[in-house]
């Protein structure tokens, strides 16, 4: 099949096999690949209720039609599975270069199935494939092992690897690759880790078949030229997604101390000029990518080298635990994506266990003599490595935010920031409302990457409540997590305004197929409808319940910062989730009816 690397490859870790299939072509037609090969093997062949931490469910690693192609950001890949974070649909980005060699050793799709007996490491070489002992990289952090693999191995292999965080089973551990980069969200490291598998190493050195090569050509170089002359290129390249540090801090949108307020009297010292100044050493990007958002970093107080902080990291690391040096949010960043866990979720369930501490309802009796007020970086150190190793109060924290506010209860769920398990990532929403609908609604919980809208919320009223905001939210998510799908970055079209349109011609030219955005937003929409069917089945009672935001944004105004006193009040939460449902077709609860199902192809699906 034009564009794809042509089959699926199965491990069976019980029994130690391997095998393979070609990718059916009726999949490529109607889920393109990447995260749509992820929602349709996960929807139709992980059983109903399986256990999130069984041998049931699979970790299934998608590559796109894009992906190792000559497409600006091509790197990307998906991991899918049954979150052990949520108990719902998890679905991970990861960029760097390991989808490209994936792809150019004929490989659409890894499903890791059933759990082996004891820690393995899978190695691809073309049609060569091992699956070998991994006892010696067991326990090992994830930058030594990948190094380690790297000697071994040779250079040429991709590798993705997990840390301890993983093989202890926190619920929020992440994927590591290229030193720095990970699939970091909804648990994905933690499936790894809970099937033994410590790391998966590839090379690749066939061709993926295209359509008609001089169109491919022409394609992939308008691309490059747009992306090599869009104005917000130098900006960008400088600073990556720092950039907008002092525009969310400046517009109260900076998560500060566990979402209490969005400014930080310290931000500054966080800001994209400072860091730039402070701690980066280079520039670091995925395959193929013109314009890389990776910095490649050194704090010299503790002499660590570490790729970012990059935003998410610096809000969740920095103003949200009360920290205002970037160094320490560097060293927090490094022994986070070491160990193999996320750093969203991390600084959120660290933020709340601070804001606990410091109202009294935990103390040192119960944090084991850790003195968690805000701003105690020592105390964060080392709760990050309790966490990774599920010791002392880690272990606490260790299943997420959800769960350690459900087990100290005192009110303290009030103030757990998730939406459906997931811990927000680091904007604040107090009175942003499309963007708060787009954390209640997003299909993984509280996650900013399928509809980024808090510019648009100030373009067009903060806290305006209207069918036009709604509309832009579905249109947003049908249309964002495509490049998930095709396998590259939307980067370039969100931060350097790249004419969504040049991708269809280079998408037409590689498999052969013509599909305008339209066509592709429809495949988005079957997709988004598909993963809410799966979050019904998987939770008894699903309703609208789930898409309610942390209680905090209609709680509680900040008492500081820009946004002082502003909220989104309950009933305006309501009515942006009927706006919501009834433009999407589906019911009051949120379930999908009938004619959008059978619109969609999905209709035997509901019945599943
Ligand atoms: Fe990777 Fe950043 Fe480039 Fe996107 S913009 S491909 S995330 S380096």
């Amino acid at each position: 099949m034009n564009g794809y690397g042509g089959s699926i490859l199965r491990f069976d870790l019980n029994k130690g096999t391997f095998s393979k299939q070609p990718t059916p072509p009726e999949l490529a037609r109607d889920y393109i690949g990447g995260r749509g090969f992820g929602a349709y093997f996960l929807f139709t062949e992980v059983p109903a209720n399986a256990d999130p931490c069984g041998p049931e469910n699979k970790l299934i690693i998608s590559a796109g039609p894009f992906s190792g192609m000559m497409i600006p950001g091509a790197g990307k890949c998906d991991f899918t599975c049954k979150s052990p974070l949520t108990g719902g649909y998890a679905s991970s980005s990861l960029g760097g270069h390991f989808t490209a060699e994936l792809k150019y050793a004929g490989i659409d799709s890894i499903l890791l199935e059933g759990n082996s007996p004891k820690p393995v490491y899978l190695v691809i070489s073309d049609n060569k494939i091992e699956i070998r002992d991994a006892a010696i990289y067991w326990g090992k952090g994830t930058i030594e092992v990948e190094k380690q693999l790297k000697e071994s191995l040779g250079e040429e292999y991709q590798i993705i690897v997990i840390g301890p965080g993983g093989e202890n089973g926190v619920a929020f551990s992440s994927i590591n690759h290229d030193y720095g980069r990970q699939a970091g969200r909804g648990g994905v490291g933690t499936l790894m880790g809970i099937k033994k598998v410590k790391a998966i190493a590839v090379r690749g050195t066939g061709s993926i078949p295209v359509a008609d090569t001089s169109a491919y050509r022409k394609a992939g170089m308008d691309l490059f030229t747009a992306c090599k002359q869009a104005e917000g290129l130098k900006p960008w390249q400088t600073y990556g997604t720092t950039i907008v540090t002092s525009w969310c801090d400046e517009v109260g949108a900076l998560p500060t101390r566990n979402f209490s307020a969005g400014s930080f009297e310290g931000a500054k010292t966080l800001y994209g000029p400072v860091m730039r100044e402070e701690i980066v050493i280079t520039d670091k990007g995925c395959f193929g990518c013109p314009s890389p958002c990776g910095k490649y970093s050194r704090s010299k107080r503790y002499n660590a080298y570490v790729e970012g902080p990059e935003y998410e990291t610096i809000g969740m690391f920095g103003s949200n635990l009360g920290i205002s040096d970037i160094q320490d949010v560097a060293m927090a960043n490094l022994l986070s994506d070491d160990l193999g866990i996320d750093t969203i979720s991390t600084g959120s369930v660290i933020g709340w266990a601070m804001e606990c501490y410091e109202k009294g309802l935990l103390t040192q009796e119960d944090t084991g003599g850790l003195d968690l007020r805000f701003g105690n970086v020592e105390a964060v150190f080392t709760l990050i490595k309790q966490i990774a190793a599920r010791e002392g109060f880690g272990a606490f924290l260790a299943d997420g935010v959800k769960k350690a506010a459900q087990k100290l209860g005192k009110g303290s769920e009030r103030f757990a920031i998730h939406v459906k398990g997931m811990e927000q990532s680091a904007y604040a929403t107090h009175n942003a409302t499309a963007m708060l609908l787009a954390y209640m609604t997003c299909d993984v919980g509280a996650h900013h990457n399928r509809s980024w809208a808090i510019t648009y919320d100030l373009q067009v009223g903060r806290e305006l409540v209207t069918a036009e905001k709604v509309a832009r939210i579905i249109w947003l998510q049908n249309f964002r997590p495509m490049f998930d799908v095709l396998g590259a970055c939307r980067l370039q079209w969100v931060e350097l305004a790249i004419d969504r349109d040049l991708y269809v011609p280079a998408l037409e030219a590689i498999t052969g197929i013509r599909r305008t955005w339209e066509d592709l937003e429809k495949v988005g929409e079957r997709i988004w409808n598909l993963n809410r069917l799966y979050w019904i089945r998987e939770n008894e009672g699903f309703n609208r319940s789930w898409d309610l935001p942390a209680p905090r944004f209609y709680t509680e105004p900040p008492t500081s910062g820009v946004t002082v006193g502003q909220i989104t009040r309950l009933e305006d939460v309501h009515k942006l989730l009927d706006m919501y449902y009834e433009q999407r077709g589906w019911d009051e609860n949120g379930l999908p009816l009938a004619e959008k199902l059978a619109e969609l192809g999905l209709k035997a699906h509901a019945a599943t």
